[in-house]
């Protein structure tokens, strides 16, 4: 008997590990990716969690100590860089490259195919057709679409859910450690640090650098600034030097100068002196308007949405990556339950993946109301910081079995 065959469209962490766990269970998976090259020098940093360790680690990727870097606590920090609360909590964070190289090691060459822009999916009884920007035709038996927030699949079946600007920004970035002072350095050393000027938050840690070495004063330093923006200020953030305007999404090196130059001020009007050095060392910040996304379906025939083509939860629960996995981990469990039967198999993923997404980005938005421009809703910073995350939906990383060899596992 021939294999089932899953065309999967897009080849982002979600695509990868749907692809890994597919061919694990014995089916043809293939990647259909549109973006050309090596996408691991992109991405900066991001939350795992326990679940996403063992998926990883269940289709033979690698995760180990240098993956990512181990925060005890959380910590509000004051202007004057005393601590004014701290929640005792094992933490992991890693950077996007750190989990996305080595999920691409897994998948053969063969099953990655880069350069191929779905423009539609077309489906009868029998099979599903993914018809390329290019005219390319590939039939399968099932298209997982994990082609993100902007998702082709998805608008083609659900045109009317888009994202929803929440009125407010993100700006992201990522620093070398050997180019911040020790001093800055030790002020947030295993520590997850939060800082609340007015309406606004700003988290910074330590990360993985590009290479294995973890030690202090070799890895990187990560922060990621929320600051409120109504949708003409947004406007504004996205308007490049020559007057052009990037809608919601600008790439980075087109920011106005003046513009990272008015973050780095307000880094030392507001932050403390170690985190406003942090800020000032960023070379070429990253801006994102965060939005919810909720999908209203995710099952459509023999297509299944998963990941950010179907729910984005602001970046406060740290679960893009994590929700992906479970996505792609429950549909290849509900499709090996009951092999004959697909419909009921997708059925079922449906109902318990779309109950999570909704919870997700309930407490996401939970998380980041007081951020929204024009009357966010107030917020005590230690209950912020006591609910950050996605606790109650994802299982913590065990810290300890991380950081020990691989053989003692
Ligand atoms: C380059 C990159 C860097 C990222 N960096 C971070 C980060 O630093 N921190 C963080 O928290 N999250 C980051 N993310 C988001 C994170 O990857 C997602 O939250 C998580 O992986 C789940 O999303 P996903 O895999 O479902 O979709 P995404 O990660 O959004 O990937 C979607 C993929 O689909 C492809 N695609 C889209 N349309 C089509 C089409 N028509 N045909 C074929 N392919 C298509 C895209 O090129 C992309 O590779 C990044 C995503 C990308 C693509």
């Amino acid at each position: 008997m021939s294999k089932p065959r899953a065309l999967i469209i897009g080849g982002s962490v979600g695509g990868l590990l749907a692809c890994a766990l597919f061919r694990q269970r014995g089916w043809d998976a293939t990647i259909f990716e549109r973006a050309r090259g090596d996408l691991s020098g992109r991405g900066a940093g991001l939350g795992i969690s326990g679940d996403l360790v063992d998926i990883m680690r269940g289709v033979g990727a690698r995760f180990d100590a240098s993956t990512g870097s181990a925060h005890a606590s959380y910590d509000w920090m004051r202007r004057d860089g005393t601590i004014a609360f701290t929640d005792r909590r094992p933490t992991v964070g890693s950077t996007w490259p750190r989990i996305y190289r080595p999920l691409r090691d897994v998948v053969p060459d063969s099953a990655y195919r880069q350069d191929m822009n779905l423009a539609r999916v077309e489906q009868n009884d029998a099979d599903v057709t993914a018809v390329f920007a290019d005219g390319t035709r590939e039939t399968g038996d099932l298209l997982i679409a994990a082609d993100g927030v902007y998702s082709t699949t998805r608008r083609q079946f659900l045109p009317e859910v888009e994202p929803v600007y929440a009125n407010y920004v993100a700006w992201r970035g990522i620093v070398e450690e050997s180019e911040v002072s020790e001093a800055a350095l030790r002020a947030i050393e295993h520590k997850l640090v939060y800082c609340f000027p007015e309406g606004e938050m700003l988290l910074a840690m330590t990360v993985p650098g590009a290479g294995e070495d973890t030690r202090f004063g070799h890895r990187r330093v990560y922060f990621i600034w929320y600051r409120p923006a109504g949708p003409d200020a947004l406007a504004d953030l996205c308007t490049d030097s020559v007057g052009k305007n990037h809608g919601a999404s600008i790439p980075p090196p087109l920011i106005r100068r003046a513009l990272i130059d008015e973050l780095k001020s307000a880094a030392r009007e507001t932050m403390p002196a170690c985190v406003a050095e942090i800020v000032e060392r960023a070379e070429q910040p990253l801006l994102q308007a965060v939005s919810d996304l909720r999908t209203t379906k995710m099952v459509f025939g023999r297509v299944a949405l998963m990941g950010d083509a179907a729910f984005i939860a602001r970046p406060h629960t740290a679960a893009g990556v994590s929700k992906a996995a479970l996505d792609a981990k429950a549909l290849i469990d509900e499709l090996s339950a009951t092999p004959g039967d697909m419909a009921g198999a997708l059925a079922r993923y449906e109902a318990a993946r779309m109950e999570f997404g909704r919870k997700l980005c309930d407490h996401s938005r939970w998380l980041g109301a007081f951020l929204e421009a024009g009357g966010g809703e107030s917020r005590d910073p230690r209950e912020i910081i006591r609910q950050y995350g996605a606790q109650t939906l994802l299982r913590p990383v065990d810290v300890e079995a991380l950081q020990a060899p691989a053989d003692a596992r």
